[in-house]
């Protein structure tokens, strides 16, 4: 845990979140400014800064894409996009890897705005 991440506190519950799917290696929960009608985040439990990091730990990677998909059985969701924002350039504001899972606002998402 490194102290001063905001995701590591939520992983501590430290923080309270909206869980929408949990095991023990990842936690998903709803973004607090959701920028679409569902707006899920998904993270390790483990600090990890993000994805170039996070594509260097296969095991790591895997966990967090099969968080992906069970949010996306979990929710039911018909579609979505999945976005990391790399570097605070990209807009990425929490250096602890999150996937971004985005539905409901149809094809806006297909052209990568956030
Ligand atoms: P990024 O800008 O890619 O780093 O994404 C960070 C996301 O975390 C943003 O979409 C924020 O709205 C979201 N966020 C920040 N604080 C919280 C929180 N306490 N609970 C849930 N989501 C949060
Ligand atoms: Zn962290």
């Amino acid at each position: 845990m490194v102290a001063d991440c905001l995701f590591c506190r939520i992983v501590a519950e430290e923080i309270p979140a909206d869980v929408v799917y949990t095991d023990d290696r990842v936690i998903a929960f709803r973004d607090i400014m959701p920028k679409a009608p569902t707006h899920v985040l998904v993270i390790p439990r483990e600090h990890i800064a993000d994805i170039t990091e996070l594509g260097a730990n296969r095991e790591a990677a895997a966990d967090v894409l099969n968080g992906v998909r069970a949010v996306s059985r979990q929710l039911e969701l018909p579609y979505f996009t999945t976005i990391f924002n790399t570097g605070p350039e990209s807009g990425q504001t929490v250096l602890h890897v999150h996937a971004h899972i985005l539905s409901g606002s149809g094809q806006m998402w297909a052209h990568g705005q956030k």
